[in-house]
């Protein structure tokens, strides 16, 4: 069997678009798997993921430890919140739960579901809201219909356990933020609180994370 057919045929590098196929396999084989790290990446392809690694091989050994030691840190010194499951430090603050789940002077009827922990920083630095958050985990895949990834039913149990009065569902207004919007709404409809989303401003179609802070603020006061 000719050396491409043999490549096409295995699923393990099915991502690659058929037309760098032929170009892909030439790689050494601790690049090629390189690459198939980096493209699983969220927003990294193939291309990408292939510039990363010969920007790695450019650098020092002293570069590459650090990075290699930065990564296998990474598990040990954070955790998941497991009230909100934003990533926290559990050698600071309570060691439990992450420090805006544990500051008292936060609202505690206004709960913010958010799609993930980068959103968080988003909204924070507004410095507009003070209430607490959920980080549903992602969208609804309209591709994949796969909703199984989001913290739906922790959702809810963080609603029944807390004094929540307002939910807001803070996700970006895309397609797929869209239709995620729709089933945290209908599967909160059963609870005595209200449910806003985000006001004005907000481009539609755009990622949450890319949104200036002062269209971010001005969203999230007409929230309705
Ligand atoms: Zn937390």
């Amino acid at each position: 069997m000719p050396i491409y057919e043999s490549y096409a045929n295995d699923t393990n590098h099915s991502y690659v678009p058929i037309r760098s196929r032929l170009f892909a396999y030439m790689y050494p084989k601790s690049i090629q798997k390189l690459i198939n790290l980096f493209s699983k990446f969220p927003t990294v392809g193939p291309r990408t993921a292939t510039r990363f690694v010969f920007y790695l091989i450019k650098l020092s050994p002293e570069e590459i430890k650090e990075l290699s030691f930065s990564i296998d840190a990474l598990k040990d010194s954070i955790k998941i919140c497991p009230s909100c499951f934003d990533t926290f430090d559990p050698s600071t603050g309570s060691g439990q739960v992450c420090d805006i789940c544990s500051d008292n002077g936060r609202n505690k009827e206004l709960l913010c579901v958010i799609e993930k922990e980068s959103d968080l920083t988003t909204i924070e630095k507004t410095k507009t809201y003070k209430g607490f958050y959920f980080v549903l985990g992602g969208t609804i895949s309209l591709k994949k219909k796969n909703d199984k990834n989001l913290r739906i039913e922790e959702l809810k149990q963080k609603i029944e356990k807390g004094d929540f009065k307002e939910v807001i569902i803070a996700l970006s207004p895309t397609t797929e933020g869209e239709a995620t919007m729709l089933l945290v709404k209908r599967s909160l409809a059963s609870y005595n609180i209200s449910i806003t989303r985000l006001g004005r401003g907000l481009p539609v179609g755009g990622e949450l994370e890319y949104a200036d802070p002062d269209t971010l603020e001005s969203a999230l006061n007409s929230r309705s």
